[in-house]
């Protein structure tokens, strides 16, 4: 099923939203406007009918009476603007009477305004009706007055016109804002679909291997921004694991290749009858098979620590009996090199796979019994510190140049290849070691100095 662009819902998402946000606001303001009006025009008929009121009545002359032309001017201009007026004496006697005077003039007016309000306000249901005025000079009654007007209102063309100019403004202004709108939802909708477009992009490039992509992170919003960091995080780490497996290939067939080497020139040789198979030769092929089987247990160990997640069983771990009991089984070693070894410090129990921890300080001790001199000391030293329990374990061997120090953690990495051969380390020991004290959480450090000894200090976190 070919599914619809996220841009595509966006934008008209968006624009639907919009549609209905305007025509709400188109429509309220048109029925608000229109009451409104009409309300004005009411009140404006009213006010005008008033003001006639007003006028005619000031014409009464107290001695005089009414004076019929003064009020047929008055009438005559009332009927142009639809006010049709008829006034009485105080008897109720007529005085003037704008249908007596021209009926057909009086009835055109009266038609003209039903017609137009009946066309443009069908449902408005109006008609001409009479409002009368007591008319009054110092309290007594001086006349009446009816005023016919159309109620409850009458517009005139140019109102019409008015309101639908407003009418015509406000669809305008609608057609405007939806346009507006239209285009904002396609930036908007591209705003949140490129960077998406961008991870797509990314993510199939690094499912085909290249893992050295990375995105930009700065400028979007904070959930897109989490989202580039979480992929450039994953391809950073598929490169180190890449970058890893290759090591790991080149560094394995560079440690097979001399003994597989040697073993096959030797066997060569006594096949092609040039050495005759000696038990001392034969002794020396089976030296180079037991450092192959060496490097595959070095490797199986190094897989243990490195390619699974470490399982550890922790305990309350006393890491004095612990250095002891390694230092114990290195007896023997030590009084080989005639070396003097020690234990000294404290802690309180940390928590701690004792039997990885205690792999940790063989294999800095075993390194620190290969490369002291005869008549050296190794010391362990158990320290206390606010967030971890510390072993150091101290030599005044051989130390470590500086070129060689950053590099001593990686696997196979021997700082003297010649040498190690013989001492027998494949330049696995520290990697374990500092893969046993990740999984703890911790670290492991080194201080060396060629010639003036090293300082391997492990940390163990106190809390997990
Ligand atoms: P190896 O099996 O070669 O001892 P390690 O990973 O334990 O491998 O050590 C890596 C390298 O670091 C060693 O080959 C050695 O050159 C150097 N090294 C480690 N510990 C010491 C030490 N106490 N004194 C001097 N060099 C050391």
């Amino acid at each position: 099923m070919r599914r619809r662009s996220l841009r595509s819902i966006l934008s008209t998402r968006f624009a639907l939203l919009v549609l209905a946000a305007i025509s709400l606001i188109s429509i309220a303001a048109n029925i608000l406007i229109n009451a409104q009006f009409e309300a004005y025009v009411e009140e404006r008929q009213k006010l005008g009918a008033d003001g006639i009121a007003r006028n005619i009545s000031s014409q009464y002359d107290g001695s005089a009476g009414w004076n019929a032309d003064y009020v047929h001017g008055m009438g005559m201009y009332a009927l142009s603007d639809g006010y049709i007026i008829k006034l009485l004496d105080g008897d109720g006697r007529v005085v003037w009477d704008a249908e007596n005077h021209d009926m057909s003039l009086c009835h055109e007016v009266m038609s003209s305004i039903t017609i137009l309000m009946r066309r443009e306000r069908p449902d408005l249901k109006g008609r001409f009706t009479t409002h009368r005025y007591d008319l009054t000079q110092k309290d007594a009654i001086t006349g009446y007055l009816d005023i016919s007007y159309y109620s409850p209102y009458s517009m005139r063309e140019d109102d019409f016109h008015f309101i639908s100019t407003l009418n015509r403004i406000l669809v305008a202004v609608g057609g405007v804002a939806m346009a507006g709108a239209a285009i904002l939802g396609v930036l908007l909708a591209n705003g949140i679909v490129r960077p998406l477009a961008d991870m797509t992009a990314a993510t199939k490039k690094i499912s085909g291997g290249d893992y050295a992509i990375r995105l930009d992170e700065k400028g979007h919003a904070q959930e897109v921004c989490e989202l580039t960091q979480a992929v450039n995080q994953m391809a950073g780490a598929l490169e180190e694991q890449e970058a890893m497996r290759k090591r790991l290939t080149s560094d394995v067939a560079h440690e097979l290749r001399t003994p597989v080497a040697n073993l096959s020139s030797y066997m060569e040789m006594m096949i092609d009858g040039v050495w005759a198979p000696t038990p001392e030769r034969l002794q020396s092929c089976g030296g180079e098979l037991q450092r192959l089987s060496g490097l595959i247990s070095d490797l199986e160990r190094l897989r243990q620590v490195e390619d699974e997640k470490m399982e550890l069983h922790k305990a309350d771990v006393d890491l004095l009996a612990l250095s002891g009991e390694v230092m114990k089984g290195f007896e023997s070693q030590l009084h080989e090199k005639g070396l003097q070894g020690r234990v000294t410090g404290s802690v309180s129990a940390v928590p701690a796979d004792s039997e990885r921890i205690k792999q940790v300080i063989a294999n800095l001790l075993s390194n620190s019994v290969k490369y002291s001199r005869r008549g050296g000391t190794v010391h362990i030293v158990i320290e206390d510190t606010k967030d971890y329990g510390v072993i150091r374990v101290e030599d005044d061997g051989i130390g470590i140049s500086a070129g060689d120090l950053p590099y001593i953690f990686e696997r196979f990495y021997r700082a003297d290849r010649s040498r190690t051969r013989r001492t027998g380390g494949a330049g696995i020991g520290l990697t374990i070691a500092r893969a046993i004290m990740r999984a703890h959480g911790g670290k492991i450090t080194v201080e060396s100095e060629r010639d003036s000894g090293s300082k391997f200090s492990v940390f163990i976190p106190k809390s997990n």
